[in-house]
Parts: structure tokens; sequence; C-alpha cells
């Protein structure tokens, strides 16, 4: 990075306007500004990496020195321009996650993950958004990021003041609740500091007491081992079998934490299509989803985000709902039936990982 616009020529509050306009005309639903300084973060990360609660995601450890100091990152670096985007299906409604959550025939997947990949739909904008800039104000050094990248970015959104971090440690703000992306411009132009700002948890522990696995080991300590969306997600190897009945009927990754705190009575839907839940996601059996080829899954999960965790994860995940629903007094024997049917006929054909958890839903067949 080279700094070629000297900052004294800008008028600093217009210029500080026009970014948030022009994010807003992007599609981000807020913007806020930070240096790359992260202070105690740094080595709060260094302890959760030394406990070792990061699971398999070695790719943490891997850049810790990295992620501690954006300015390793990207050499140059001044600024990180930190914006979100509200990402609920437009059709999405609390109340129904709620009771989808209690219905062991159907198949659970994080709102999040319902339309296209946020990777994609953030870094295409981003990229638009760093060259509209330099159109603004000249050549500049920039690279953006979302979720890509070795970046502490829940940590320089909260001290760019997008949100205060939650007890369950998601960001989260009084005017969107905490269902939002988060992406990163690093620049090496002095832009003016937004504030952080203050934390409304107060006494609320609502996250800390819903999580099914006890994943929230105390206020604002996560341990990713038992966190059901890294154990459907990242985790490669076989779920632990005492975090299986807790799955419950969620198959790719869990919103409980969320669905249940306050403040995302203020959640705002996604204007952008793009969030659009695709292929009925939102009202999916497990039968359903089981039935789909791998030809199918990769053809459906074409530009989702889900189609990283392959056919074999997403086979492993339904077979452990499978065997929830088999267990559970809610499905009827009829339902139990076509689930014991189609578990048994997958299992000549599966591979080891999803042989395993094929035989162990069967185990609840009665
Ligand atoms: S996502 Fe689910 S499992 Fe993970 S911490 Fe939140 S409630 Fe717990
Ligand atoms: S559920 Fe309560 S404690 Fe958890 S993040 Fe929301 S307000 Fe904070």
């Amino acid at each position: 990075m080279s700094l070629s616009t000297n900052p004294s020529t800008l008028d600093q509050p217009k210029l500080r306007a026009w970014l948030g306009e022009q994010a807003e005309s992007l599609g981000f639903d807020d913007l806020r500004i930070t240096d790359t300084h992260l202070g105690i973060a740094s080595e709060r990360l260094q302890e959760w990496l030394a406990e070792g609660r990061h699971g398999h995601m070695e790719y943490m450890q891997r850049h810790a020195d990295l992620r501690s100091d954006p300015q390793l990152l990207v050499p140059g670096t001044v600024r990180v321009i930190c914006v979100s985007m509200n990402y609920l299906p437009p059709e999405s409604d609390f109340d129904a996650e709620w009771q989808r959550l209690e219905d062991p025939s159907q198949a659970v997947v994080s709102m999040y993950a319902r339309g296209r990949d946020y990777h994609k739909v953030l870094r295409n904008r981003l990229q638009d958004f760093a060259k509209a800039i330099e159109e603004k104000i000249g050549a500049f050094g920039y690279r953006v990021f979302t979720d890509s990248a070795p970046l502490m970015e829940v940590e320089l959104a909260r001290k760019a003041g997008l949100g205060w971090r939650g007890k369950h440690t998601l960001l989260l703000n009084r005017e969107s609740g905490s269902t939002f992306f988060l992406g990163e411009i690093l620049v090496d132009v002095p832009l003016p500091l937004d504030e952080e700002q203050d934390e409304h948890c107060g006494t609320c522990q609502s996250c800390i007491h819903i999580c099914p696995t006890q994943a929230i080991t105390a206020p604002y300590q996560l341990d990713a081992r038992r966190c059901i969306s890294y154990l459907t997600i990242e985790n490669p190897e076989a779920i632990p079998v005492e975090f299986r009945s807790a799955m419950g009927n969620r198959i790719y990754g869990c919103d409980d934490c969320q669905l249940i705190c306050p403040w995302n009575k203020f959640a705002k839907r996604s204007q952008l299509p793009d969030f659009a839940q695709r292929h009925g996601l939102g009202q999916a059996s497990l039968l359903h989803l089981w039935s789909w080829t791998e030809a199918e899954f990769e053809q459906r999960h074409e530009g989702s985000a889900i189609r990283r965790i392959g056919y074999s994860r997403w086979r492993r995940n339904l077979a452990v709902a499978m065997g929830n629903a088999l267990a559970s007094p809610k499905v009827t024997a009829t339902d139990k039936d076509l689930i014991q049917k189609a578990l048994s006929e997958s299992l000549s054909s599966a591979d080891a990982l999803v042989a395993e958890h094929i035989e162990w839903a069967l185990k609840a067949y009665n």
C-alpha cells in the first residue's frame, strides 16, 4: 500500500457523510471507521487459542499474529472501514423458527445460509465501494475482506461502533439486533474515526441459558467445540456423540442464541434478493433433503455457503437429525417408518463418516 492521497486536502466531515451515503446506496446497512489497534482483544484471542477452544479451525491458529494486527496483514493500513449488511430473508419469522425447532421431522438451516453465499455478495459490493472511493479521492491503497482473512472482524466492528459484543460473543446493536454480516476495507487513508457503542446486555443471560450445548461457557466466552454452528459446518469429523441429541433438527448452523435475544425484535429483513431463501430451505423436511442426490446437492447449493461443507457433512448432519426424530415421541410411527427406511436404504452406499451416523441414528428406531 502507498499513501497517495493527502488527507489534509479532504473535507473530512463531507467525506465521512459521503461514505455513509455511498455505503447505503450499495446495500450496506451501516458503516463505521476505526483504526488498527486491537489492544487487549489480541491477548484474549491468544488465550482462547491456547485453550484449544477453536477446535479444528486450525487456520485461526496459523495466522494468529496477522489476526491480531491488521497492519501486519496489509502493511500501510491506518484505518478499517467496517460495514454491516442485514441478512434475514424477507419471509423470515422468529415464531415460525421456534415452531420448526419443535418439530423433529423438519430440517432447520440457519437463517443466514438460506440465500446466496454472503462472501460473494459482500465482496463484490465492497470492491464496488472501494472503486467509488477511488473515483472520489484518487488512488489509494486498500484491500477488502469479509470473513475471508485472518482479521478480527467482530472486534474491529465493535471498536468502530457498529455495535457491542453480546454475551454470545456476536456483535449486536439497538437498531438491528445481531442478524447482519460484516465486511471491511483496510485503507491507507487517515479517515475520521467513529466512536465505540456502549454495551446493552445488562443482566440478561438468555443466550447463555438457551444454548442447547452449553457452548457459551460464561458471559462473552464461547467454546466453539461445543457450538452447533461449528459442529455442523466447520467440524470435518464425526459429531461427538455427547452433542448429537442436543443438536435436535439443526442441520446447518444454529440460531438459538440470536432468536432468544431481546434486541433481535429490532432485527431487519434484507432488501436484497440475494438473501431470499432458495429451494424452500426455510420449510424443508429432513426426508426431503435426505432424498437429494449428490448431484442435486451440488446443483441446488450452487452459489450458496452450504455447498462448501460438501455432501458427506451435509448427510452426516441430516443423519443425526433423523436419529433425533426417530427418538422423539412427537414423530408418528408412520413417519418413523419412513425415516428408518430412508436411512437403511442409504447405508450400503454411504461413506464411513455418514455410515457411522446412520448406524447411530437407527439405534433410536423402535
Ligand atoms: S449458535 Fe447455538 S450452539 Fe452455538 S452458542 Fe449459539 S445457541 Fe449455542
Ligand atoms: S440474549 Fe441477552 S445477554 Fe445475550 S446477547 Fe442478547 S441481550 Fe446480551
